[in-house]
C-alpha cells in the first residue's frame, strides 16, 4: 500500500511540475520590482507547485527561474542561495509551519541569526522591531504559537519571512484559512509592508475578489499551463480566455454591468492525465475540433497574453 502511494506521489509530482515548467517556459512570465502579481486558478491547477518552484523549494527540470538575473534553480551556486534568501514564502496555515515548542522570538529570529543579519546578543531587539512592523506587541516574543489566534499566527509567519530581509514574497493562499474580517486586516498589512519595504509579491489565491483587490496584474493557470496574463483591470473588465471568463463569472458581482459568461461545467480533470490539445476543451463552451488536437500557445497582443485558438486562427 505504502509503495503504491509513494509511486502515485512521485507520478503526481513529476506530472504537475513538468506541465508547470512548460507554462513558465512558454510564457516567459515576468514580475517587475514592486509589482503585485496574482496567480489564480482552481485548486489542483499547479499554482502552489509553480510558487514553490519560484521560491526554490521544488526542483525545476527543463526550465529556469531568474531573480534579478540569477538562476535560482542552480542548486550549486552561491549566488542562487543568496537570491533564494531574498525570496520568502508565506503559507496558508502558519500553525503547521511554526514549531510549537519554540518561542516566537526564536521562530522569528533564528534564520536572521543564522544568516548573519543579527547576532544572538541583539536578536531580542531585532525581533521586537519586526514584530512591531507586523502589528504585534513585542512582548509576544516570549510566547508560544498555540497562545495566538489564527490572524496573529499569520502575522508571526509574516514576521519570520521578513526577518531575513526579503524583497520578494510569495503568498500561497496566505489568508484563505482566516475569518473574512481578519483577511482584510492581513491584506492591509501586506499592502502597508509593500509600501514601507518596497516589496514585490506573487499572490497565489483561488479567491478572485481578493486578487482583484490586491494585484496589479493577474496570471491565470489551468492544469499546469498559463492561459491568460493581463492587468487586473483588463482581466476583470474584459477576460479573453474562456476559462478566465468562467472563473470571473463565478465571482459575486460588486457592481452591475459586467458581462455574463456561461458558467464553468464539470470537474477539473486529473493532472495525471490532462486532456490533449487545449487542456480546457472538455469544459469549454467554445471548443472546436482543433482544440482537441493542438495545444494553444500563449500569444501576446497589445499587452494581453492569451492561450486560446479563438485568438489564434480559430478552432476549426
Ligand atoms: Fe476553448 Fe479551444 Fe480556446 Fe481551449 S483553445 S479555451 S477549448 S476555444
Ligand atoms: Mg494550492
Amino acid at each position: 500500500k505504502l509503495d503504491s502511494i509513494e509511486k502515485l506521489a512521485k507520478k503526481l509530482g513529476a506530472s504537475v511540475s513538468e506541465s508547470c515548467v512548460n507554462a513558465v517556459d512558454s510564457a516567459s512570465f515576468h514580475i517587475a520590482r514592486g509589482e503585485v502579481v496574482g496567480l489564480v486558478g482552481e485548486s489542483g491547477c499547479g499554482k502552489s507547485t509553480l510558487g514553490r518552484m519560484v521560491a526554490g523549494l521544488l526542483p525545476v527540470s527543463g526550465g529556469t527561474i531568474r531573480f534579478e538575473g540569477v538562476d535560482v534553480t542552480d542548486a550549486a551556486s552561491a549566488d542562487a542561495k543568496t537570491a533564494r534568501l531574498r525570496i520568502q514564502m508565506i503559507f496558508q496555515d502558519p500553525m503547521s509551519s511554526l514549531n510549537p515548542r519554540m518561542k516566537v522570538e526564536e521562530i522569528v529570529g533564528e534564520a536572521a541569526v543564522y544568516h548573519g543579519l543579527t547576532t544572538r546578543r541583539e536578536m531580542s531587539a531585532y525581533v521586537a522591531g519586526i514584530l512591531r512592523q507586523v502589528g504585534l506587541d513585542p512582548a509576544y516574543a516570549q510566547r508560544f504559537p498555540h497562545q495566538f489566534s489564527g490572524g496573529q499566527r499569520q502575522r508571526i509567519g509574516i514576521a519570520r519571512a521578513l526577518a531575513v530581509r526579503p524583497e520578494f514574497l510569495i503568498c500561497d493562499e496566505s489568508i484563505a484559512a482566516l475569518d473574512v474580517s481578519i483577511q482584510a486586516q492581513v491584506i492591509n498589512l501586506f499592502q502597508d509592508l509593500r509600501r514601507e519595504l518596497d516589496l514585490t509579491y506573487l499572490f497565489i489565491s483561488h479567491d478572485l475578489s481578493v486578487v482583484e483587490h490586491i494585484a496589479d496584474r493577474v496570471v491565470v493557470m489551468y492544469l499546469g499551463r498559463i492561459v491568460e496574463i493581463a492587468s487586473t483591470e483588463a482581466l476583470f473588465d474584459d477576460p479573453q480566455h474562456p476559462y478566465t471568463q468562467a472563473l470571473i463569472d463565478q465571482v459575486p458581482r460588486l457592481g452591475a454591468g459586467r458581462q455574463t459568461y456561461r458558467t464553468i461545467k464539470g470537474e477539473i480533470p486529473s493532472p495525471l492525465a490532462p486532456p490533449p490539445g487545449c487542456h480546457f476543451h472538455p469544459r469549454c463552451p467554445m471548443a472546436g475540433p482543433r482544440c482537441t488536437r493542438d495545444t494553444p500557445v500563449l500569444r501576446n497582443d497589445a499587452g494581453r497574453s492569451v492561450a486560446c485558438h479563438l485568438h489564434d486562427g480559430g478552432t476549426e
